[in-house]
């Protein structure tokens, strides 16, 4: 076990917040983080473990025309952002994303750590994806109209390094997209700590909206959009409600995912953010020199 200082502020102080599953989160008394403390050490071999038992049954399905097609769908905002024509993936897991960004037009490259992922897009689906880290992949800066993560930050152990090094791949004017677990959440508060998405082992970095956009900012992004989606009042793994009790639960959430866009408590978070355009752009900043 090692301790850890917060990620986003550097303090060295941390509150304990919750226990679960033998981990502990902790929440940095200073800009508010959640962040897992200690953790284990060499945690990416357990993770690995634990995707490698469910690759062969989930891979395909990321390739499935119905989640091709959800996948194109959703990248289709981005494509306002194409210039440079190239889009990166950090976390590709299997490649299922990065496919139908291929099919949209884009020129994808992914990285994935864990390996078994990584070779399986490469090798069934011919997609590029690097087996490491991004701060290792030693990409070309400035290339990236879009630098894309679902379901990566939470698993982050520094995500202040990452968002720095997808700073310096984005093309000036590209953008990062973030999509996260939101601990601000109505379904936090509804199911409290037996959230399946609260899970030390694994996700050592719990996100808000407020601490999402600082992380996002100290890179040297401007943040340009913040949403969050989803309501859930029952574990994930809750028996479906029938007749009026399914009816009731929807009443509840509809409202509540109404004013999710106000609230910014659903249960993820998305956030756009740009890099700068850079001296060329002019209008973009009244000031001139002289
Ligand atoms: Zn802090
Ligand atoms: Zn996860």
């Amino acid at each position: 076990m090692e301790t850890v200082a917060c990620d986003l502020c550097g303090s060295p102080e941390s509150e304990l917040l919750l226990e679960k599953d033998g981990g502990r989160y902790a929440r940095c008394p200073h800009c508010g983080f959640i962040f897992t403390n200690p953790r284990r050490l060499r945690f990416e071999a357990d993770n690995e473990a634990a995707f490698l038992e469910g690759l062969a049954r989930y891979a395909e399905k990321n390739y499935s025309p119905k989640k091709q097609r959800e996948y194109r769908r959703s990248l289709r905002p981005l494509a306002r952002w194409r210039k440079t024509n190239r889009f990166l993936e950090i976390g590709s897991n299997v490649g299922g994303l990065l496919a139908a960004a291929r099919a949209e037009g884009w020129e994808v490259m992914g990285v994935e750590p864990v390996a078994e992922c990584a070779r399986y897009g490469r090798e069934r689906h011919g997609l590029e994806i690097l087996p490491c880290v991004l701060e290792v992949a030693n990409l070309p800066g400035d290339s990236f109209d879009v630098v894309y993560s679902n379901a990566v930050f939470e698993h982050l152990a520094s995500p202040a390094s990452v968002l720095r090094e997808a700073h310096r791949l984005a093309r000036p004017g590209g953008v990062v997209f973030i999509d996260t677990v939101n601990y601000d959440s109505y379904t936090r508060r509804f199911i409290g700590p037996g959230w399946k998405l609260i899970a030390p082992a694994d996700h050592l970095s719990l996100f808000t909206p407020g601490t999402l956009r600082r992380f996002c900012a100290q890179a040297g992004f401007r943040v340009t959009r913040v949403e969050t989606h989803g309501v859930r009042l029952r574990p994930n793994n809750s028996p479906r409600l029938r007749g009026l009790a399914r009816w009731g639960e929807e009443l509840v959430k509809l409202p509540l995912s109404l004013l999710c866009r106000w609230t910014l408590k659903g249960d993820s978070i998305s956030v756009l953010a740009q890099k700068d355009a850079g001296p060329s752009t002019a209008g973009a900043s009244p000031a001139r020199p002289g």
